[in-house]
């Protein structure tokens, strides 16, 4: 009898990882530092270790686990391999094979934001829902899919790479994918510092974004809800950006829910709103009634969703 499932969330600095219950209670988690050197290959060690003195702590036999699902900060392939992770240091890995036989137990793998979007499906914001759509807006931006209840992970891994989604031609700076005029240049919270920046250099335009000495993304959404013109104006740019974006996408996918993540999102409704409001000039008909909804599980929605994988 299965009772168990793990969770495994590797960033660039940590490994986060977690035991649930197969019905989706959050048993306990850890974290424990993720180690680069050497093209990152003690990363899967230190995560089968790390487990085994869990288990032991916490005197869980190995039989009683469903598996362990895994996510990671790159394109995972349908089979489970990565062919290139730079923030990890890793060359072609074979993740699923390679932590299955290390560990003994079934292992699945997916790339860390499909695998935060299901997350937010099966326990978040989005709990209930079959097809749903998350866009996570921190230092860059990410995006998941889900659909019929299961990650669309594409064919080499890239389906749900919504930050690199064209949305300027005119755009001169280069992106970190190496393309000009991604929706992460706009988007993302250096973005949206950027493109506000710009505004206050090429405008007159009085505002209280003036007197800060280094401007961020919170400062430019708490000008905002006081009013300030420049970056009312800036937020509306923004939202009108992702509208645009996620009008595309649902009349590709058209689900249920849009689930907005990231540390941008903390904003709250001046985002979520202003995303509504303009999203039905993107699309037409029924579609015009989407849905949106923040992000609910932060930081532990990889764990959550890297767990659901394997039951
Ligand atoms: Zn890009």
């Amino acid at each position: 009898m299965k009772k168990y499932t793990v969770g495994v969330d590797v960033g660039g600095t940590s490994v986060k990882m977690g035991v649930f219950t197969v019905g989706g209670d959050l048993l306990f988690k850890w974290e424990i530092p993720t180690r680069t050197e050497d093209g990152g290959k003690y990363v899967l060690s230190d995560i089968t270790q790390s487990l085994e003195q869990a288990r032991e702590e916490h005197n869980i036999a190995l039989d009683e686990i469903a598996g362990i699902g895994i996510g990671v900060p790159g394109p995972v392939n349908k089979d489970g391999v990565v062919e290139v992770c730079v923030n990890l240091g890793w060359g072609r890995t074979e993740v699923e094979k390679e932590l299955n036989a290390l560990t003994g137990l079934p292992v699945k793998a997916g790339n860390d934001a499909n695998v935060a979007a299901m997350g937010e499906v099966w326990q978040g914001a989005a709990k209930g829902a079959q097809d749903a759509v998350m866009v996570t807006l921190g230092t860059g931006v990410g995006g998941g899919i889900v659909l019929d209840g299961k990650i669309l992970a594409g064919v080499k891994g890239f389906a749900g790479e919504i930050g690199h989604i064209g949305v300027n031609p005119h755009e001169t700076q280069s992106c970190n994918c190496g393309n000009k005029g991604c929706l992460e240049q706009y988007a993302s919270a250096t973005g949206i510092v950027r493109m506000t920046k710009k505004y206050l250099e090429e405008h007159e335009t009085a505002s209280s974004l003036r007197e800060f000495a280094d401007i961020t993304a919170k400062d430019i959404f708490d000008e905002a809800k006081k009013g300030d013109e420049v970056a009312m104006l800036n937020v509306k740019k923004l939202c009108r950006i992702l509208a645009s974006v996620l009008g595309k996408i649902a009349l590709i996918v058209d689900p249920e829910v849009f689930i907005i993540g990231g540390g941008v999102s903390k904003a709250g409704s001046i985002l979520i709103d202003g995303i509504a409001e303009e999203f039905p000039n993107y699309v037409f008909g029924a579609a015009k009634k989407s849905c949106f909804v923040l992000a609910t599980l932060g930081n532990d929605a990889g764990i959550y969703g890297a767990a659901k994988l394997v039951i």
